[in-house]
C-alpha cells in the first residue's frame, strides 16, 4: 500500500471544479448569478463556439476593487456570508464562494472590474487558477469575466462535452431561466454575434415572458397570485389545454432562486387535476416565497436542489393556488353531485377525458354500428347544408385571417374539385349509424338519439377526429390547401427560434405556412392552411415552429404530433355554441372518417346510453 499524501491545492481545485463546472452552461449560471447578486441593471453574455472556447458576462453592478478581486478567486472566499448561522438565513445566489476559483482552475480565465468611484478598473488574468498578470486597466463600473478554453487542462472533461448544439441548449435554457426570474434586468444573449436572447427591463412579468417565449404563448398565460401560511405563490400557468409535449417551458423559482424540484412540480400538475391530457405539459413560470429560514439550499454545489420545511403545507398551497387560478377562469369542470356519477354525471362534466371514466364510457365500434348506415348523417344532409350560416369565432384573432367564408368548417372550398381528395374519404356506407340529432347542451356535447340509444358526442373530440384525418390526408399527399391571407400577417419569434424557421421554411410551406423573411425575428405570414384557418392561424403555426424545435426537425417522425395540435387547437372548443345545422355537419363529416369512435389522442368521441341501461336506473326493470 503506497503511503497517504495530502492532494496539492492544485488537484484539490481541479477536483472541487467537477461539481461546480460541468459544463459551459454551469459557468453561464455562475456568473450570471454573481452579476445579479452585484446589483446588475444589463447583464450581456457573450459566447462563442457554444460557450466551449468562449464566455464573457459583462455587468454594470458594484463591481470589486482590487483587494476583493484578488480574494474572488481563492475557494471559499465569499462576501455574502460570514458565519454558519448565515447559511440558513441565505439572500443571495451565491454563496459558497467557490464558482471563481472552480472556474478559474479548468479555464484561463480574465476580470476587469471597477467600482463607484475609483479611479481606474482591475485587471486580473489567471491560467489554471494561478495568476498570471494583474494591473489597473480603464473600464466601466462592473465586472466583465471572460471565460477561455475551457477545461484546456483537463482533456478528459472536455471530451465529454456534447455537440455544440447540445451545450448551446444547455445555455439558452440557463439565460431564458435567469431572464424569466428578473424582468427587471435587461439580460442579453449572443452567440457568434446573433442575439438569442434579449429582454428589455421592464416590471410586468407577462411582457417579459413575451420576449423569451414569445407573444403568442405569454397573452394566454393565466396569472397566479396566491398567499397561504407564509407562503406566496405568484407567476404565470398555462391553460390546460395550451399544453407542450415536453417540460421545457416549466420554471420554477424559490427565493429567488431557480430549482429544480420534483415535488413542486407535482403540485402544480395536481394543480391541474384531470384537466391535463396524459402525456402533455402545461407552461408554467412560477415564483415560491418562503421564509429562507424553512429552505436548506446547501445540498448541492449546483444549489438547484433545495430542502423545504413543512414541505407538505408548501405544496399543498402551491396546488391551491394553482388550482384556484384555473376555477376563477373558469376552466374546472363542475360535476353536479346530485347526478349519479358513472352515468348522467358526464353528461354535466365539461370534461370527459378522465381516464377512469374512459374506461367505463369508452363505446366498442361495435356497440355503436349497428342500425341503418348512411341515414340521417349521411351525404345527402350535406348537399343540404351547402348554405351554412357563419360560425361564431369566440377568442378569433380578428377578420384579417378570414379572407374566405368559415375556413375551419365549410370546408366546401377546401375538398373535392381544386383538390380531389374529398372524393375518396367520402364513404357513403359510413361508420356511425343513423341518428337523430337534437341539439348541443352545456355548448359542449351533442345529444342524438340512435336506435335502442341515446348518444352524447363531445363536439371538440368528434371535431378534432374530423380536421386531424383531413389535414393528415391533404398533407400525405402534399395537396395543403392554402388560403392566402388578404394582407399579410407579421409574425414575431423568439429570436431562439428564427434559425429553425429559417432552416424549415420549405417543410414549415408543405403545411401550408408561407413565410418570407421580414428583418431581425419577424417573418411576414402570407398563407395558412385553409382548413386550420378558423382559429388564431398564428397559433397554429407556433405549434409547428414549438414541435420542430423541441423534437428536432424529422418532420416525418413528428408530423402526427404536430397535426393532432393543429386540429386540437382549431377544432371548435368545449363552450362553442352551435346551430343543429352545424352539428349535423360535424357528424356527417366524422361520418367519413376512418376512425370516428375517437379523437386522434384516443379519447372516445362519444358514449352511449342505451334505453335498457336508462330504464334501469330509473327502476323500470
Ligand atoms: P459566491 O458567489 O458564492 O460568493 P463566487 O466564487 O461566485 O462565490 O464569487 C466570489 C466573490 O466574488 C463573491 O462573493 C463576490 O464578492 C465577488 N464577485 C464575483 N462576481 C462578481 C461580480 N460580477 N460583481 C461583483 N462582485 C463579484
Ligand atoms: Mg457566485
Amino acid at each position: 500500500m503506497a503511503k497517504i499524501q495530502l492532494l496539492d491545492e492544485d488537484v484539490i481545485n481541479k477536483i472541487a471544479a467537477g461539481e461546480v463546472v460541468e459544463r459551459p452552461a454551469s459557468i453561464v449560471k455562475e456568473l450570471l448569478e454573481n452579476s445579479i447578486d452585484a446589483g446588475a441593471t444589463n447583464i450581456l453574455v457573450e459566447i462563442r463556439k457554444s460557450g466551449k472556447n468562449f464566455i464573457r458576462i459583462s455587468d454594470n453592478g458594484l463591481g470589486m476593487d482590487k483587494e476583493d478581486a484578488n480574494h474572488s478567486i481563492i475557494r471559499h472566499a465569499t462576501s455574502k456570508i460570514r458565519n454558519s448561522e448565515d447559511l440558513f438565513n441565505i439572500n443571495s445566489l451565491g454563496f459558497r464562494g467557490e464558482a471563481l476559483a472552480s472556474i478559474a482552475a479548468v479555464s484561463q480565465m480574465s476580470i476587469v472590474t471597477k467600482v463607484d468611484g475609483a479611479l481606474e478598473g482591475y485587471n486580473l488574468v489567471c491560467e489554471g487558477g494561478l495568476v498570471v498578470s494583474s494591473g489597473p486597466i480603464a473600464s466601466d463600473v462592473g465586472t466583465t469575466i471572460e471565460v477561455n478554453n475551457l477545461f484546456f487542462n483537463t482533456p478528459v472533461r472536455k471530451k465529454f462535452l456534447k455537440t455544440d448544439a447540445v451545450e448551446l441548449r444547455h445555455i439558452i435554457d440557463i439565460v431564458t431561466n435567469y431572464a424569466l426570474l428578473n424582468p427587471q434586468i435587461a439580460i442579453k444573449l449572443n452567440h457568434e454575434n446573433h442575439n438569442l436572447i434579449q429582454t428589455p427591463a421592464i416590471a410586468a412579468m407577462r411582457e417579459n415572458v413575451a420576449a423569451i417565449y414569445g407573444y403568442a404563448i405569454a397573452k394566454d398565460l393565466l396569472e397566479v397570485d396566491f398567499e397561504r401560511d407564509g407562503v406566496e405563490v405568484s407567476g404565470l400557468i398555462s391553460k390546460p389545454y395550451d399544453v407542450r409535449n415536453d417540460t421545457k417551458q416549466q420554471v420554477l423559482f424559490v427565493n429567488e432562486r431557480w430549482v429544480k424540484n420534483s415535488k413542486l412540480s407535482k403540485a402544480i400538475y395536481d394543480g391541474y387535476h384531470s384537466m391535463l391530457f396524459t402525456q402533455k405539459h402545461p407552461v408554467f413560470v412560477l415564483h415560491v416565497k418562503i421564509d429562507p429560514n424553512k429552505v436548506d439550499v446547501n445540498v448541492h454545489p449546483q444549489k438547484h436542489e433545495i430542502k423545504i420545511e413543512q414541505e407538505e403545507l408548501v405544496l399543498d398551497v402551491v396546488c391551491k393556488a394553482v388550482n384556484l387560478t384555473l376555477e376563477n377562469n373558469n376552466l374546472i369542470p363542475v360535476v353536479d353531485p346530485s347526478f349519479d356519477n358513472d352515468m348522467m354525471g358526464v353528461v354535466s362534466s365539461k370534461y370527459v377525458f378522465d381516464k377512469s371514466e374512459q374506461k367505463t364510457l369508452e363505446v366498442s365500434e361495435s356497440d355503436v354500428s349497428y342500425g341503418a348506415r348512411g341515414g340521417v348523417v349521411g351525404s345527402s344532409v350535406v348537399d343540404a347544408l351547402y348554405d351554412l350560416p357563419k360560425v361564431e369565432e369566440p377568442g378569433s384573432t380578428g377578420g384579417v385571417f378570414y379572407g374566405s367564408e368559415d375556413v375551419g368548417l365549410s370546408d366546401s372550398d377546401v375538398s373535392s374539385g381544386e383538390v380531389g381528395v374529398e372524393e375518396e374519404v367520402v364513404d357513403d356506407s359510413g361508420r356511425l349509424p343513423e341518428m337523430q340529432i337534437f341539439g348541443q347542451i352545456h355548448k359542449t356535447f351533442f345529444l342524438a338519439q340512435v336506435e335502442g340509444a341515446a348518444l352524447v358526442i363531445d363536439q371538440h373530440a368528434a371535431h378534432e377526429r374530423v380536421m386531424y384525418e383531413k389535414f393528415m390526408k391533404q398533407y400525405e399527399r402534399s395537396e395543403v390547401v392554402k388560403q392566402r391571407l388578404l394582407s399579410s400577417v407579421i409574425v414575431d419569434f423568439a429570436l431562439s427560434q428564427v434559425g429553425i424557421v429559417k432552416e424549415n421554411l420549405r417543410e414549415i410551406n408543405q403545411f401550408g405556412f408561407e413565410l418570407e423573411h421580414f428583418g431581425d425575428n419577424s417573418f411576414s405570414l402570407k398563407t395558412i392552411p385553409a382548413i386550420f384557418g378558423r382559429l388564431q392561424p398564428r397559433e397554429t403555426l407556433m405549434i409547428l415552429i414549438d414541435e420542430i424545435e423541441t423534437r428536432g426537425n424529422k418532420i416525418d417522425k413528428i408530423k402526427e404530433e404536430i397535426i393532432m395540435r393543429m386540429a386540437c387547437r382549431s377544432a371548435v372548443m368545449a363552450g362553442d355554441e352551435l346551430t343543429v345545422a352545424w352539428i349535423t355537419r360535424i357528424l356527417s363529416d366524422l361520418n367519413k372518417t376512418k376512425h370516428p369512435f375517437t379523437c386522434p389522442h384516443g379519447r372516445p368521441t362519444m358514449i352511449k346510453m342505451t334505453i335498457d341501461e336508462l330504464e334501469k336506473k330509473f327502476r323500470r326493470k
